[in-house]
């Protein structure tokens, strides 16, 4: 209970209580002393008054006419703090706002002339404690009421009320501002969603002017598909108990752009729940999705080709499984991998490399049905997925294809690129379990169609896991080989045909294998070339070839003769072999004019800028280099011409052909004549029978190597070969 109601609620006309304990009245609340009228000598005159004003939640004060406050309500008291002690007497004006004092002064004065006239006002009061209130007056002359006699002041305290008018009012602006100024577009809509306001944002984002779009609905910029998506928005929004609906709906600019936008319909109510209209805000969302789409797009997708990328494979083959178990028929993986793609970037760089990439999967691209999935697997690996096959005779038929895909030559760049690839197949029907070891069978089977000789398809079969698992333990022990004395170089030797003399020695190596026997170098060889076990295995070669060269010094007569060491593409390749091979000559003592690097054509021509660099080095070191398997390769004579290897070795195939016949005479005396042409030496190699060995001198072979003399043997047994001084030729 406040105490102005405390007040009211206690009407006294008695003096003021005397001072002394508090009273507690029946209750049992304390008994607070009733604040009196202000002149006890008044209180007679203003009784009716005074039941009046006490029970008034407006302020009254009664003022004589020298503006002197003769009676205050208890609101008065309460809010001028006036007391017996303080206000009677005292003037109004002292508690009107010094600035608002000359304007009801002058009220006052003008009002004092009409008896019955009143002035209405507001004025700021001030408070005992120096607050400023607000009030609104009206003054009423009274002089001619028999019990007032005086001027009637009637006030409501409007300090709170002005403050809320005043907020309200900012807050219009606030929002007025906050609607025309925002960077989000806006817009009203009445019930029926016509529109009633948009911000400029709105304008800038649909592209229309605000007269416009006032007075439409959003049917003039909404794309027309989605119609039903406004209705279904208003319809939510009508009939649900949300404060806003969202909805995502497209936008047909006045530019005819389309866009996407995001869009939030909250309606107002009224106090009985009526709507009475709609703002709407909104987002521009379209580039937001189209980043989404492009990513999850990135995510199932291989950048450089736009393919489907493994995941989206893996998924595409689950799927593929399960129709194919479900329906019946066969699926099929192909796995096709790019015969030596290394050489297009080595040789055209990698900007040529993307785009043969690229060419390759528009080819195979080309092939697909509707339900084949195609995928770039990494590198230069592609993956194709068919469903719906019926026998073994359709997988061969989509494998030719899809190797028929690379027949014709690329043009890239300026450059006609001829691509070949291997290919291997995993098939499975509806008998199969699961997918998992699909792809990896099918690269079981690339591999063996790489081990065949390029170019090829070839379909798995268990068999070829079992032997997939066989290399894999064969490397295993490959591995352990040169430690455990396993390895050794075996040394063939060359003759000068002329003479029938030994001239050097090729150097091959052996694999006694504990318990598979020998194993032949055409076994480990390429599978020491997948890893860096090849890198090892050749140091071997050339550490061992030198020790042996080393020990023919002073052997047989005339020149010492040299060795030749065989080296892979890896080897060749690896920048640290020049270093590597005059280190090893050094510490062997062996001069650098007895040793030969045999490498093979394809090994040259992977990097012929880099091979060429090799060369000359090596070339300067006094080593040289012979380019074995002539002929089986695919060397122009421009690249021969290029490398200038000191020493061509004719292949075994051009030397014992399957069948003899003129032409294959006419291509071997070809070789020897471009070699001599070209200031080479050439060696023939595999010779095995003296009708061999006449054909060669008869086209003025230089040198041979074959079984007719030896094979490859043992160290301790080239010591034997001297002995009995020299190979003779028959
Ligand atoms: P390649 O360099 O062409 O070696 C010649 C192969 O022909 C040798 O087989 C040799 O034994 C065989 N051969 C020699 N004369 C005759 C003949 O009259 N008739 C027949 N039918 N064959 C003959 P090998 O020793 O089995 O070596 C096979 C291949 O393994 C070599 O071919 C070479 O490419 C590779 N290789 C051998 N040793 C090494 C090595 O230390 N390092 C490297 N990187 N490769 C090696
Ligand atoms: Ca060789
Ligand atoms: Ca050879």
């Amino acid at each position: 209970m406040s105490e102005s109601d405390e007040n009211r609620s206690e009407p006294d006309e008695s003096p003021p209580p005397p001072k002394g304990p508090v009273p507690t009245d029946a209750m049992g609340g304390v008994e607070r002393p009733a604040p009196g009228p202000l002149d006890p000598l008044a209180a007679e005159r203003f009784s009716t008054l005074e039941v009046v004003g006490h029970n008034s939640r407006d302020l009254i004060i009664v003022l004589d006419d020298e503006g002197t406050i003769i009676y205050g309500n208890p609101v008065a008291q309460e809010l001028f703090g006036l007391t017996p002690e303080v206000g009677v007497g005292a003037n109004a004006l002292d508690f009107v706002h010094p600035e608002d004092a000359p304007r009801v002064a002058e009220h006052f004065e003008e009002l004092l002339t009409t008896p019955g006239a009143s002035v209405r006002d507001t004025i700021r009061a001030l408070k005992a404690n120096g607050e400023i209130r607000e009030l609104e007056i009206v003054s009423t002359n009274s002089f001619d009421h028999p019990l007032v006699r005086g001027v009637v002041i009637n006030g409501r305290d409007v300090t709170q009320r002005n403050l809320y008018h005043s907020q309200l009012e900012m807050l219009e602006e606030r929002f007025r501002l906050a609607f025309e100024e925002n960077m989000a577009p806006m817009s009203f809509a009445d019930h029926d969603d016509h529109i009633l306001a948009v911000n400029d944002a709105f304008c800038q984002m649909t592209g229309y002017g605000r007269e416009e779009l006032l007075g439409r609905d959003s049917t003039l910029f909404t794309f027309p598909e989605d119609f039903g998506i406004t209705e279904e928005s208003h319809r939510r929004a009508v009939t649900g108990d949300l404060d806003h609906v969202r909805y995502v709906k497209r936008y047909r600019c006045k530019d005819g752009r389309v866009i996407v936008v995001e869009i939030s319909r909250a309606p107002a109510r009224d106090a009985e729940g009526n709507i009475i209209y709609f703002v709407f805000s909104e987002r521009d969302i379209t580039e937001e999705r189209a980043l989404t789409a492009q990513l999850s797009r990135q995510a199932l997708q291989d950048p450089l080709t736009g393919l489907a990328n493994r995941t989206l494979f893996e998924d595409r083959l689950l799927q593929a499984h399960a129709r194919v178990v479900r329906r019946g028929g066969l699926g099929a993986v192909f796995l096709m991998d790019l015969d030596d793609f290394k050489g297009v970037n080595d040789t055209y760089g990698h900007v040529v490399g993307d785009e043969l990439l690229r060419s390759i999967g528009r080819r195979l691209e080309g092939l697909t049905r509707s339900s084949d999935t195609l995928c770039r697997f990494g590198g230069d690996e592609f993956l194709y997925l068919a469903e719906e096959l019926t026998d073994a005779r359709e997988v061969d038929a989509l494998a030719e294809r899809i190797l028929n895909a690379l027949n014709e030559p690329f043009d890239i760049a300026g450059a006609s690129l001829t691509q070949r690839a291997s290919l291997g197949a995993a098939v499975w029907d509806s008998s199969r379990q699961d997918t998992s070891a699909l792809i990896q069978d099918a690269d079981v089977a690339l591999y063996e169609a790489k081990r065949l000789g390029r170019g090829r398809y070839v379909t798995f079969t268990p068999t070829m896991h079992n032997e997939a698992a066989n290399r894999f333990t064969l490397i295993q022990e490959l591995a352990q080989a040169e430690a455990r004395g396993e390895l050794a170089m075996y040394f063939q030797p060359l003759i000068e045909l002329a003479t029938g003399s030994i001239r050097g020695f090729e150097a091959l190596m052996r694999w006694r294998h504990p318990t598979r026997g020998m194993v032949p170098p055409d076994v480990f060889i390429p599978l020491a070339e997948q890893n860096h076990l090849i890198v090892e295995l050749g140091a071997f070669a050339i550490r061992e070839a030198l020790a042996a060269a080393a020990s023919f010094d002073g052997a047989g007569d005339g020149d010492a003769p040299y060795v030749s060491v065989n080296l892979s593409a890896r080897q060749f390749h690896d920048p640290h072999l020049v270093a590597s091979i005059s280190s090893a000559l050094e510490e062997s003592g062996v001069a650098p004019r007895r040793l030969v690097l045999e490498v093979t054509e394809t090994v040259a021509l992977t990097d012929v800028s880099q091979t060429r660099l090799v060369m000359s080095q090596l070339h300067r070191l006094g080593i040289g280099v012979a380019l074995d398997d002539f002929g089986t390769g695919f060397s122009s004579l421009s690249y021969l011409v290029h490398l200038r290897p000191r020493i061509i070795k004719i292949d075994q195939s051009f030397v014992r052909p399957t069948s003899r016949g003129p032409e294959s005479d006419a291509i071997l005396e070809l070789i020897i004549l471009l070699g001599r042409k070209l200031n080479m030496t050439m060696v023939a190699e595999g010779v095995e029978t003296a009708e061999q060995l006449e054909r060669l001198r008869s086209f003025e072979c230089e040198y041979g190597q074959g079984f007719f003399w030896s094979p490859a043997v043992p160290l301790d047994e080239v010591s034997n070969f001297f002995r009995s001084g020299a190979v003779t030729v028959n």
